[in-house]
């Protein structure tokens, strides 16, 4: 690298210059419950025997099939839904389109914050309560004094598992609309919830926003997320939206996924939900360790001996997630299959009866 001439850090803008890049980490490992992915491995010739899209076009800018497929599993109309190239992308057009202050609750997915820090718009953070619950009267604080333009609110959130009160989330965007407030309810782990979501609210405020993902259902190599909300809205991201963000094989098999495979992937979601059950009963008959509820295909939780339990999953082959620099003492597990569940359970006890 010839770089003796150029000085990088003069021409970086300041808030990238403080930012670090998210680590995504490729750790090696047997069984990976890190990344709150299905463990169902899927193929595309488990979905579709062919894909014949002409490659030497550009993908459709509008997504319209993908979109007309998910309006009709959803049943809203076609015109209020956005593809992105995942859910991330769509967070970023958010911010992008609408600025900041952005509030969000910590602790919560930590893209809200690393996105507004790229995009260079201030961060307004609310704590969650010991229950991981929204602290309402500091949202109402915050919306009255710092005027915040868009909310971020994971319910079921990442990476505490739990949702939020649904009676707080409606208080919040009431105040939100009377203050010209945007309130992005991001349903990334929906399918997982016993909840209903926030879908029948939509016609009901025109500030609202849902944001889902085909991610956690067994398709996260597809890199499909979307949006919904009202047209106008829509029509605002679509200025700076990039014309072709969603490759056209994406664009296709997920169109075909959603058409055509959909009880499976319903099946998968099923099992999940069976095996998150299973994994909760287990982890919480262990006595050393805190285990909080989840509504989502991961569950947090604690030990004073965090560092050590995943270094020693890992050496035996198990990844999961440190999230002790988010919580502290946690670590945060994702859904397996049935056997992978099994010996992750063997594993942390093998490690915990260590310890007496
Ligand atoms: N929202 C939440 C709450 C998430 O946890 C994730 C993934 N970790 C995303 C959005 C992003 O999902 P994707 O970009 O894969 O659609």
């Amino acid at each position: 690298m010839f770089m003796r001439e150029l000085n990088i850090k003069a021409i970086v803008r300041q808030n990238v210059k403080k930012l670090k890049p998210y680590v995504a980490k490729e750790i090696p490992c047997r069984i990976k419950l890190d990344a709150n992915e299905s463990p169902f491995a899927l193929k595309i010739s488990d979905i579709i025997d062919e894909i014949s899209i002409p490659l030497n076009r550009y993908p459709d800018p509008e997504a319209k099939d993908l979109r007309k497929a998910i309006s009709k599993r959803i049943k809203v109309n076609f015109e209020n839904i956005m593809i992105g190239n995942g859910s991330d992308e769509l967070i970023y057009y958010l911010m992008l389109t609408f600025g900041g202050p952005v509030l969000y609750p910590v602790p919560t997915f930590s893209m809200y914050g690393i996105i507004a820090q790229s995009v260079g718009v201030e961060t307004l953070e609310s704590k969650l309560d010991e229950c991981f619950d929204l602290v309402e009267e500091d949202f109402f604080n915050i919306l009255k004094t710092k005027k915040p333009k868009l909310i971020f609110l994971s319910t079921p959130n990442n990476p505490t598992g739990n949702t939020f009160s649904s009676h707080k989330i409606l208080k919040i965007i009431e105040l939100a609309r009377e203050k010209n407030c945007l309130i992005v309810i991001d349903e990334a782990y929906g399918p997982f919830c016993s909840e209903k979501g926030y879908l029948p609210l939509l016609n009901d405020f025109e500030n609202l926003i849902l944001l889902r993902t085909l991610s956690k259902i067994g398709l996260a190599g597809l890199r499909i997320g979307y949006l919904i909300g009202n047209s106008d809205i829509l029509s605002e991201i679509k200025k700076v939206k990039l014309p072709y963000n969603v490759d056209a094989v994406s664009q296709y098999v997920a169109t075909y996924a959603l058409q055509n495979f959909y009880s499976r992937i319903k099946k998968f979601i099923r099992e999940v939900i069976t095996e998150r059950e299973n994994l909760l009963k287990k982890l919480s008959s262990f006595k050393n360790i805190t285990v909080y509820p989840s509504e989502a295909n991961f569950i947090l939780f604690k030990s004073t001996k965090s560092k050590e339990i995943y270094q020693k999953l890992l050496k035996s082959g198990i990844l999961i997630r440190d999230m002790s620099s988010t919580i502290k003492n946690s670590l945060r597990v994702t859904v397996g299959t049935k056997e992978e569940n099994e010996e992750f359970i063997k594993a942390l006890k093998n490690i915990l009866d260590e310890k007496k």
